[in-house]
């Protein structure tokens, strides 16, 4: 197994002290799959390479009591894929060769581990469950340039057709540190097969590495699930603490308080999801998320190909900075920007940019307005942008008598200017689709009550 690192930023060299390796010696550690040798393949002002090969050692592997192998065919104890596949093996010796790389410590040049070089990584063989899709939904959303070559399974017999494995190249231009963290988290959740025991452990592996930018990707779900080995119970853990690392700079976000309060249904989830399934059912391509928060709707529309323009707009500067930052907006890859669209601005005053779409969502949004601003809102949205399909939802003021938090009269947010009840929010949405030449249907979202109703109502506009 090959992983071969680039950089062309002069001098070039700089990777030696980054990496914590002279590129002029060869070294070599025993490890306990094998042995890791890191050297230079070229070491110039324009150009360095550092190579790091893995040596592994089939036999002993499969004398390993926590060797996947132990009960698979005896055969396959010896002839496998291990020593040349990609695969934890690489995390580990990245962690025990790269160790202070992948920490973000440089002890002679500290400012370098910060700095963002343009790198490329070569990687001689990946295997994927999911093949060259599953490879690029995991790095380009990064902000990777992705090439893949598919090898064939023996060059001297073409005719036996290609491998499952890809020699893959990754271009970017980021701090080393970010790279590797990467690399270590990526590589196993893309391979099938694990080496060792998932337990605990593995868990904080994934947050320590993870933690920066995993719960902004899109697939963070996916890729927790599968660096754990899909242990349900360790990726639920997982997810739950990359959550809160997340949300851990973000107090002042305007819907912690709210969702705090709902949790106990992950309501807002729910929210998000049905209002994906509605837009997919109406067949949009073109979406506006208005008042998008910190962005979790537009990261759950970027999943879905259908959604080829999503165009988020909020009045909050500071509520876009974080969707930016939760997005990875820097680091995103040409393909997945080239659909999003952040703007600035209000609901309440006419904006050309808002004209043009098949959809409009507001989740969440309207109780923010003042009352009295609400006929401007149904301008700018119903009259001026004019979208086919328009979708609202707003909590359900019925519902907050079974929250044991919440004393009576008061709103689930302290931004919030009104709930409306289910006649109110009715009575309102006819109206709008009456004055405005559409149709209207209303449906509740989240567990009914008998009395009650629903925690959240939503309207569909069409
Ligand atoms: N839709 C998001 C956020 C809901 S919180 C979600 O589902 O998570 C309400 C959002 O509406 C906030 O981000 C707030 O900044 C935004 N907002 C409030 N008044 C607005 C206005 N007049 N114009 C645009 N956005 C507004």
């Amino acid at each position: 197994m090959y992983l071969e690192i680039v950089t062309t930023r002069p001098p070039a060299t700089d990777l030696g002290f980054l990496l914590g390796k002279h590129p002029e010696r060869c070294q070599s550690r025993e490890l306990s799959f094998g042995k890791a040798h890191v050297f230079y393949p070229q070491a110039d002002e324009e150009r360095c390479a550092a190579g790091l090969f893995l040596e592994i050692d089939a036999v002993a592997l499969s004398r390993s009591h926590n060797s996947s192998y132990a009960d698979s065919f005896q055969l396959g104890h010896y002839v496998n894929d291990r020593p040349y596949a990609a695969s934890s093996f690489l995390s580990t010796a990245i962690a025990k060769t790269f160790g202070s790389a992948l920490n973000g410590t440089c002890k002679e040049r500290p400012e370098l581990a910060e700095a963002a070089l343009p790198l490329e990584v070569t990687l001689s063989a990946l295997s994927a469950a999911g093949g060259e899709e599953m490879i690029r939904r995991f790095f380009e959303p990064l902000g990777y340039v992705v090439d893949l070559e598919t090898q064939l399974l023996d060059e001297q017999f073409p005719r036996w057709g290609a491998s499952p494995y890809f020699k893959l190249r990754l271009r970017h231009t980021l701090p080393l540190k970010q790279l590797l963290r990467h690399l270590y988290v990526l590589i196993p959740a893309l391979d099938n097969n694990k080496h060792y025991f998932i337990n605990k452990d593995e868990v904080e592996k994934l947050l320590e590495k993870g933690r920066h930018w995993l719960p902004g990707h899109p697939a963070v779900e996916l890729i927790t699930r599968r660096f754990l080995k899909h242990r349900r119970s360790l990726a639920g853990q997982a997810l739950e603490r990359l959550a809160a690392a997340d949300g851990q700079a973000e107090e002042a976000q305007p819907e912690r308080e709210e969702e705090e309060l709902e949790e106990k249904i992950s309501l807002h989830q729910l929210r998000h999801q049905t209002v994906v399934e509605e837009l997919k059912a109406a067949g949009a391509q073109s979406v506006l998320d208005l008042g998008c928060g910190s962005g979790k709707l537009l990261r759950l529309l970027l999943q879905h190909g259908q959604f080829a323009r999503i165009t988020g707009l909020d009045v909050s500067y500071r509520a876009l900075e974080i969707a930016k930052r939760r997005l990875n907006w820097d680091t995103m890859s040409p393909r997945l920007r080239e659909r999003l669209h952040l703007l600035h601005g209000a609901l309440t005053y006419r904006d050309k940019r808002l004209e043009g779409h098949d959809a409009a969502v507001a989740v969440e949004v309207i109780e923010h307005l003042d009352e009295a601003r609400l006929g401007a809102f149904e301008r700018v949205v119903f009259e001026y942008a004019r979208p086919r399909t328009v979708i609202l939802t707003t909590p359900n003021a019925e519902y907050n008598a079974l929250f044991e938090t919440l004393s009576a009269g008061t709103f689930r947010h302290r931004d919030h200017r009104f709930e409306w009840t289910r006649a109110e929010f009715r009575a309102w949405g006819e109206g709008v689709a009456a004055r405005r030449g559409y149709r209207v249907r209303f449906a509740p979202i989240g567990p009914e009550d008998e009395r009650h109703g629903a925690p959240s109502q939503m309207a569909v506009f069409y």
